[in-house]
């Protein structure tokens, strides 16, 4: 077996790609590639095999967190098998650059392919739930099997299939797109190039009927606003025994008050009283997991300033490493001063201006002025 390319050179994506960069690389270099764009160049068709081949992996979240495990020894005998057709156009890749197309192109699914309709759907959770991961129901209204005939169609077994007129059997009628032959699932059969003698009554003859599903979702912790979970074969039944969907879960995750988050770290804003910024103190933070931790804060300490609590941010998708957490500290001036209070801090004032070096005690303050006579004088 030759030397296989590192799937992401292939792609010349890096390894970090999210989902959408990948599939737009995929796009790009599918396209450069294309056999018929290249007729007869061998070395555009390896090349577009190689890509098919990659992105077919680097799609399926799994498969890709194997690859980037084992590498290309997780793909090759006795490893969790990559699928049969990466020796040639008839495999898998082939059928997905018909189905990037077509949705290039604003249509459906290709004929190939034979499967139902994707469904998508929207999911919300709560930056705790983001933060712990969740099992989510939802509810999907989706064509399945028809229950009468098994999703045959057939209101007799025994009646048999007859080839579709429409596409005499091929499953798909092909159109010209532009300089591309696309192919679209046939409208009379549905992808399964057959038709029913006899048709079933509940689905008149379809094979699928539509009811409402709950489906739960498993979202994995440090899940981040705008992921996609793909669950294949969890779509709409395609009827005459052709194969489902997928589901797409879109996740979108809401915001918070008190947290910030970016990426995996988290960011919490804690208002101190002025006198506890200048005098240091302890104070009790809360941590995105529902507990609280205490966070000792300095003597001197200025708005601004960030300590930070090492791996109390969100986890990392395929991967064991943990954001942090980063408090953010405010200093608050007081408003509304009782007599008393405002008796202290004029003694406090006067006490600075006759005693403390200025320069120790506000530099900040001090060197501002400085600049400031600097400027004005013209040094
Ligand atoms: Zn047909
Ligand atoms: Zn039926």
């Amino acid at each position: 077996m030759a030397t296989k390319v590192d799937f992401y050179a292939v792609l010349e994506v890096e390894r970090t790609a999210t989902a959408e960069e990948l599939k737009k690389a995929y796009r790009k270099q599918a396209m450069r590639y294309h056999p018929d764009r290249n007729p007869g160049d061998e070395t555009a068709e390896h090349k577009f095999k190689e890509i098919n081949e990659a992105y077919d992996i680097l799609k399926d979240e799994q498969k890709r967190a194997a690859y980037d495990r084992f590498g290309h020894a997780a793909f090759e005998n006795g490893g969790m098998g990559g699928g049969g057709g990466f020796g040639g156009f008839g495999g898998g890749g082939l059928d997905d650059i018909f189905e990037m197309f077509g949705d290039m192109m604003g249509g459906r699914r290709g004929g190939r392919r034979r499967t139902g309709n994707d469904v998508q759907v929207q999911v919300e959770i709560t930056l705790s739930e983001a933060y712990s991961g969740i099992k989510k129901p939802v509810e999907i209204r989706t064509r399945i099997a028809c229950e009468s005939c098994h999703g045959t169609g057939s209101a007799d077994s025994n009646a048999g299939d007859t080839t579709c007129p429409t596409c005499h059997g091929a499953g798909a009628v092909r159109a010209q797109q532009g300089f591309f032959l696309v192919e679209r699932p046939c409208p009379t059969c549905h992808g399964s190039g057959k038709v029913v003698k006899n048709p079933c009554k509940s689905c008149r003859g379809s094979g699928t009927t539509e009811q409402t599903r709950t489906l739960e979702i498993a979202i994995p912790p440090g899940v981040e606003d705008g992921t996609r979970i793909r669950l294949t074969g969890e779509g709409e039944a395609g009827g005459n025994g052709v194969q489902p969907g997928d589901l797409y879960v879109h996740v979108s995750v809401g915001g918070s008050d008190i947290f910030q988050r970016d990426g995996a770290n988290i960011y919490c804003r804690v208002p101190l009283r002025m006198t506890q910024a200048a005098l240091g103190t302890e104070i009790e933070v809360p941590v995105i997991d529902g507990t609280r931790t205490r966070v000792k804060i300095p003597a001197g300490t200025q708005t601004g300033e960030n300590f930070r609590l090492r791996g109390k941010g969100f986890s990392v998708l395929r991967s064991s490493a943990r954001g942090d957490m980063y408090i953010q500290v405010a200093v608050e001036t007081p408003h509304h001063l009782s007599p008393r209070q405002k008796e202290l801090l004029e003694e406090f004032e006067a006490e600075a201006g006759e005693t403390q070096d200025q320069e120790k005690a506000n530099p900040e303050h001090t060197g501002f002025f400085a600049k400031v006579r600097d400027f004005f004088e013209g040094k």
